[in-house]
């Protein structure tokens, strides 16, 4: 029998990929959504969608049997992490040798799983690292189209001013401030006004009850119940989870490169990871939307397996970490950072026009029910190494090339800031928390970018170069490196360039 047939594919379900489902509903196109994650919609025997962070079990990680976070010690006590039973969890650590990549599963991505900042990078540097996008449209409006779907919001100064929850902030701030440096409020999804509900004790506490990395019961505002549930409500949209695409290839109806269709090889896999069916799915326009790893992963496959042979060389190129390197401070005992922390961070500390050592740290929480004395940071850094995938025939996967000494402009970084903050306040870092006695965690990412940068790997609109029908929407777009968090840009590239698309491809 034929393949089952969508007139439009969209492979994976985070912010990329969101916008595309939505805007292709939109536009009238039945659309068919393939996550390989489940759908985080029904409560477990404790009543609860997601569980806590400091008592994991099987919801915390993608097919593990021990949970990976990202502190893994305190006090170089192995005391974080925690044995579980594999089944689809919401977070995952891809590890490559060097470089260890975390990625959210299921319907809405990394919105499942992130600190939720929602943050619009300095123009300046938006030019230069997408010199090809009209500056003008984006910031005037893609990037607003992309923080009101996104249900973007800011803290009430006040209350920040003088709530518990948020003491650790600005602990960090004074010590900032102290170095000459200074620090913005940055907007977040994660709805202020619940979170103050919380803190009076009138709902259930998600942010202050230390949910974020194995997802917030409450309060966030994810992709599926934004972009998302607006797609869905166009009636055009369906979502099939536990759906991994495994592989692609052009059907073969006479056109070449593609222009004939699509067809997907999908892997349908149960609760305990076991493949229980695999099935075709011809299309006519396939969207890439399973971030950085996942798409490049699938074109990289498609170009060196033959399938798609005459995929750009771009592909699998251009990869950063948007120069990530998070480290930890020890303060005074009189320099309390308070039990009470929430996980949603609202304060960054903008280093980013310092002309040797650009830096934006976000002022993170350490959410641990006591008192530690200890300022946490996700530091963003500007470094111009790039790592690239290779794909690697025994084990039909890509391998992210990235080797240790690549982040030594992060790491620079990083040191000079933050030295600069303990000599101000005559401070020292922690290395009791990152394993290896390190003061700075350059070992893994939460910002992964580029992989199928724009306008090299595809047009200046996200479609594959000689492939028509075939598009890039998601993080793989950006060439690694953004200044800020990501999520706000990758959901404003695909808002611009899902309305080019839509009108010139589909419509026109
Ligand atoms: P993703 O959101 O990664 O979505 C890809 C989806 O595709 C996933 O659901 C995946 O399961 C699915 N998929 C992959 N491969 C396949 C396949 N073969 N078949 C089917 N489905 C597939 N960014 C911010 O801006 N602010 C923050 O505060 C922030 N905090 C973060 C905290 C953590 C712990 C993490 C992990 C990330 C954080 N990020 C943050 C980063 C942000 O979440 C990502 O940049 C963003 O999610 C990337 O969007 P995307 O569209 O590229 O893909």
């Amino acid at each position: 029998p034929a393949a089952p047939h969508a007139p439009a594919v969209v492979i994976g379900s985070g912010y990329g990929a969101a916008v595309a489902a939505l805007r292709l509903g939109l536009a009238g196109v039945p659309t068919l959504v393939l996550e390989m994650g489940r759908l985080w919609d029904t409560a477990g025997p404790d009543g609860k969608v997601f569980c806590p962070t400091i008592t994991p079990d099987r919801r915390s990680m993608w097919f593990r049997t021990r949970t990976e976070a990202p502190l893994s010690t305190f006090l170089w006590l192995d005391v974080v992490n925690r044995r579980i039973d594999p089944y689809p969890g919401v977070l995952d650590r891809v590890n490559y040798g060097d470089m260890s990549v975390y990625v959210g599963r299921g319907v809405g991505g990394g919105s499942l799983v992130n600190g939720g900042m929602a943050v619009t990078p300095p123009r300046p540097y938006f030019s230069e690292v997408l010199p090809g996008v009209d500056a003008e449209a984006m910031y005037g409006t893609y990037f607003p189209r992309a923080r009101r779907m996104l249900g973007v919001n800011e803290v009430d100064r006040s209350w920040f001013e003088s709530t518990p929850w948020y003491r650790f902030s600005r602990v960090s701030r004074t010590h900032a401030a102290r170095a000459g440096l200074g620090t913005v409020f940055v907007p977040n999804v994660y709805d202020f006004d619940y979170m103050r509900r919380e803190a009076a004790g009138e709902v259930p506490r998600s942010a202050l009850a230390g949910e974020v990395i194995y997802g917030n019961n409450h309060g966030k505002r994810s992709l599926d119940r934004t972009y998302l549930a607006a797609a869905l409500a166009t009636g055009r949209v369906t979502v099939e989870t536990m759906s991994r695409v495994r592989a692609l290839r052009p059907a073969n109806t006479g056109g070449t490169g593609g222009a004939g269709g699509y067809v997907l090889t999908v892997e349908r896999l149960d609760l305990s990871g076991r493949v229980t069916a695999v099935d075709e799915i011809t299309t006519g326009r396939l969207f890439l939307g399973a971030g950085s790893l996942g798409t490049t992963e699938l074109l990289l496959r498609a170009r060196e397996t033959g399938a798609l042979p005459d995929l750009d060389p771009e592909v699998g190129r251009g990869w950063g970490h948007n120069g990530n390197v998070m480290t930890a401070r020890a303060n005074h005992l009189w320099d309390t950072v308070g039990a009470q922390q929430s996980t949603m961070p609202v304060l960054g500390i903008d280093d980013w026009n310092n002309p040797t050592h650009p830096v934006f740290a976000e002022i993170a929480p350490l959410p641990m029910g006591l008192e530690h004395w200890i300022s946490l940071y996700l530091a963003i850094t500007k470094n111009p190494e790039r790592g690239h995938f290779t794909y690697d025939a025994a084990t039909d996967s890509a391998r992210l090339r990235w080797t240790r000494d690549q982040n030594e402009p992060s790491v620079a970084a990083a040191r000079s800031l933050f030295d600069r903050i303990n000599r101000a306040n005559g401070t020292i870092h922690r290395y009791d928390l990152f394993g290896g006695n390190r003061k700075f965690a350059d070992d893994f990412t939460y910002h992964p970018l580029g992989g199928c940068v724009l306008g090299r790997a595809t047009d200046g609109y996200g479609r594959a170069k000689g492939h028509p029908g075939l598009y890039v929407v998601d993080g793989s777009l950006v060439p690694g490196s953004i200044g800020v968090n990501p999520f706000v840009t990758i959901t404003a590239l695909a808002e611009r360039n899902m309305e080019r698309i839509v009108q010139e491809d589909i419509l026109g």
